[in-house]
């Protein structure tokens, strides 16, 4: 496949009282044209300061300290504030869990449907209005002529997305991320617009970068997975390596504790313990303090990337195959 977004090596922290702080440390990852790759983890492991880190959407006293951002081979680090102003209106966009945010309350859903049109390819009102209809019929809003009139408050909360999705969708971006985008939504329409989001892909062949806490959500509609914990990637891989061959005990952590609908016995099993604050210094594995393998070099050495398989990795010790240890249940394992 090919690649459409690279990023190589990101650092991004933020200012504040205490000092600069550390929020996403050393991250790798690519998405490929056509595909969805879900970024999870717990909130404030980082995950949605990568996505912010990629638009260059950082809050104000957030920087990039190093690293590399490609989009089609372009580094994106490179562009002015003006430059990038244009290509998140045009190549890539972006969907939010909260569609007030990205919605303008006091205009219309037509006014803010065309904005974009016109300035960007320059149509002219009547031709922006029709592509507009087309956008919202595409996203799966019924009477779409007369939603052109309505302002954001006169939706419901799915209509609302469906709408934002229709807005970041405009300009035919060839990536999308989504950040959380059907958390705020019921089930029912969180398929709905999960759906939606699988179907443009393909229709549109975008690379999509979704953001979720929601293992479910990464089960509908990924097809590779990177788990962050503390500001870290920890694994990555294929979505059926993730689920069926899952190798951070962090990732095993987060699996078991998705509730199993097939089965009324299984139990919810979090892991015990809290992510580690920005502000806190751990050496080592960032994961030790709850890791119930952690052994001596977890509590000294930062694990490195370990091969798990086509495409799949992990961060952690247990992959090394130097490394003779002995685990919970006493087995020495070589
Ligand atoms: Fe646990 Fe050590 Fe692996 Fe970290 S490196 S997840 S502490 S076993
Ligand atoms: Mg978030």
């Amino acid at each position: 496949a090919e690649t459409l977004l690279e990023v190589k090596n990101l650092v991004t922290s933020f200012r504040t009282a205490e000092g600069s702080l550390q929020a996403v440390r050393d991250v790798s990852f690519h998405v490929d044209k056509g595909e969805t790759l879900c970024i999870v983890g717990e909130s404030g492991c980082g995950k949605s300061i990568t996505s912010l880190s990629v638009m260059r959407l950082l809050p104000s006293n957030g920087t990039i300290e190093s690293g590399e951002i490609l989009l089609d081979g372009e580094p994106l680090e490179k562009l002015s504030h003006e430059q990038m102003r244009k290509l998140r209106g045009n190549k890539m966009s972006m969907i939010f869990q909260e569609p007030m945010t990205a919605l303008n309350p006091v205009l219309t859903i037509g006014y803010q449907l065309r904005e974009p049109l016109l300035l960007h390819h320059k149509l002219s009102k009547s031709e922006a209005s029709k592509q507009s209809i087309e956008l919202l019929k595409q996203v799966g809003i019924p009477n779409a002529e007369k939603r052109l009139n309505q302002y954001p408050h006169e939706l419901s909360g799915g209509m609302r997305q469906r709408v934002m999705i229709a807005m970041a969708l405009a300009c035919h971006p060839s990536f999308l991320i989504a950040d959380e985008p059907t958390t705020a939504l019921d089930v029912t329409i969180q398929a709905q617009i999960l759906d939606l989001i699988k179907d443009l892909k393909d229709k549109l062949n975008m690379g999509v970068l979704m953001i979720t806490h929601d293992m479910g959500v990464v089960a509908e509609v990924a097809d590779r997975v990177m788990v962050m914990y503390a500001g870290k990637k920890i694994e990555e891989g294929p979505v059926r390596e993730i689920f069926e061959n899952p190798q951070h005990p962090y990732t095993i952590g987060l699996l078991n504790s998705v509730p199993n609908v097939d089965d009324p016995e299984f139990e919810l099993e979090p892991i015990p313990g809290n992510m580690p604050g920005l502000n806190e210094k751990i050496t080592g594995c960032r994961f030790h303090p709850r890791c119930m393998f952690a052994m001596d070099k977890c509590k000294t050495d930062v694990p490195p990337e370990f091969n798990a398989g086509k495409g799949h990795q992990a961060s952690c010790w247990l992959l090394d195959k130097e490394v003779e240890f002995v685990d919970n249940n006493q087995r020495k394992i070589t």
